[in-house]
């Protein structure tokens, strides 16, 4: 079984639930709609690798995400997040209305930072995802349409929050593919103070 690191100790994250099309100008990005309701989706323990590969033969695409760990059903840390996606292939499914595990769940498709206990103002959550030192992602609470808080009201609603789980909570404008050898940082701050950050070179 995967884990994470929270402050120096392992959490075993049941699961990953995921939100997608967040961040509206993510949304227009990828010729979405608007959703509804939030749009959610679960990745298993078995995607979280702590490298970030790319020698499938199909396009993979980052998505740099704020990312939660839930203890008690709260958040009890933060982390940066990266959801890979078969970009191609979702796209296949998406058109047959088809689940998109093939694209989202493989092996490898969840990596993160290092967590760090958060107490603070979660609304002042925002991300940069750095590629060669070059920013290509940036967002935050505030531009969510769902906020950490509701997202976790929406998930109990139909299932339960073991503790260690993790929340992706979507990604902002800027996706695109992986690179062998791009090196990638992902910072999470609060306002201005860094809170946590991980930096990867694409293997
Ligand atoms: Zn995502």
């Amino acid at each position: 079984m995967k884990t994470i690191n929270l402050e120096g100790k392992e959490v075993f994250p049941s699961k990953i639930i995921c939100i997608g099309r967040n961040y509206v100008d993510h949304i227009k990005e990828l010729g979405n709609e608007i959703p509804e309701e939030p749009v959610i989706f679960i990745k298993p323990n078995s995607s979280i690798a702590a490298d970030i590969q790319c020698s499938e033969p199909d396009e993979i695409h980052f998505e740099g995400e704020i990312s939660i760990v839930v203890l008690s059903g709260e958040i009890a840390g933060v982390g940066f997040g990266l959801d890979l996606t078969k970009r191609k292939l979702q796209s296949r499914l998406k058109a047959m209305g088809l689940p998109w595990e093939r694209s989202k769940a493989f092996d490898g498709a969840a990596v993160f930072s290092e967590f760090a206990a958060f107490e603070g103002q979660v609304s002042d959550l925002r991300l940069e995802l750095h590629i060669n030192d070059r920013l290509v992602q940036q967002g935050g609470c505030k531009l969510m349409m769902y906020k950490p808080a509701e997202i976790i009201a929406e998930v109990k609603s139909f299932l339960s929050l073991e503790d260690g789980d993790l929340i992706m909570t979507g990604t902002p404008a800027g996706v695109g593919p992986l690179q062998a050898g791009d090196r990638f940082n992902g910072k999470i701050f609060e306002k201005d103070t860094l809170v946590v950050e991980g930096s990867w070179v694409v293997q």
